[in-house]
């Protein structure tokens, strides 16, 4: 419940349905969820996941944080406030174009059960979330974007894993093990799965 859904703001429904487009993209509309800690692998995982889709012919979008925070999300820093309104607003627009039909794949540190599970609450089945699994030190050793070494100096505050939570998923959908498995091993492990449950219906 919000303002709007007390006031005089009332939903339209529109004639082309999502079955409709779902009908002519050949597909259905899905949100993958990535959460894990920086630098576990979330955008690599999730870019290469979406070459083997769209050479498949299906109509995917990636979602990332950094990339959103330059934009809609432009506003927003990394107080646990912010953080939850980061992911309120991801969520809307997932959720949007997964009604368009899209495959969507989200990639989001999202340290907060909660907020997670408020987008399964959103999206239902057609929630996916993948846990990327890797230990901190991993990531502090690839250190990709030199972040985990500011943290450390503390020039940057409230950094995930270093003087923020992260809260694991209890009940993924997926886990992919990056320290262990290979980006093409955890690429083929979330097609497999998505293939068993019929999310794809094609190679
Ligand atoms: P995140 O999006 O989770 O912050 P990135 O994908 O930006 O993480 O960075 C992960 C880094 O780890 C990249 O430099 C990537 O090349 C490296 N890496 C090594 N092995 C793997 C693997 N099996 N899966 C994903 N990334 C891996």
């Amino acid at each position: 419940m919000n303002s709007n859904t007390e006031s005089n703001v009332v939903w339209h429904n529109t004639s082309v349905s999502k079955e409709d487009r779902e009908r002519l993209l050949n597909q259905k509309g899905i949100v993958i969820w990535f959460t894990g800690l920086s630098g576990a692998g979330k955008s690599t995982v999730a870019n290469a996941l979406s070459v083997k889709l769209h050479n498949n012919s299906y109509f995917t979008y990636l979602l990332d944080g950094d990339n959103l925070r330059h934009g809609l999300n432009s506003n927003l820093g990394f107080s646990k406030e912010d953080r939850v309104e980061n992911i309120r607003r991801v969520k809307e627009v997932a959720n949007l174009f997964a009604d368009a039909g899209v495959i969507i794949l989200a990639t989001f540190i999202s340290p907060f059960r909660e907020d997670r599970n408020s987008v399964r609450e959103l999206l239902g089945d057609r929630f996916v979330e993948v846990f990327v699994d890797c230990d901190l030190e991993v990531c502090e050793d690839r250190d990709p974007k030199g972040l985990y070494k500011k943290a450390r100096t503390g020039l940057i505050k409230d950094f995930t894993g270093i003087d923020s939570p992260y809260e694991k998923p209890e009940k993924p959908e997926i886990t992919i093990n990056t320290h262990k498995s290979t980006i093409d091993q955890c690429v083929q492990q979330i097609i497999d799965y998505l293939k068993e449950r019929r999310y794809l219906n094609r190679g």
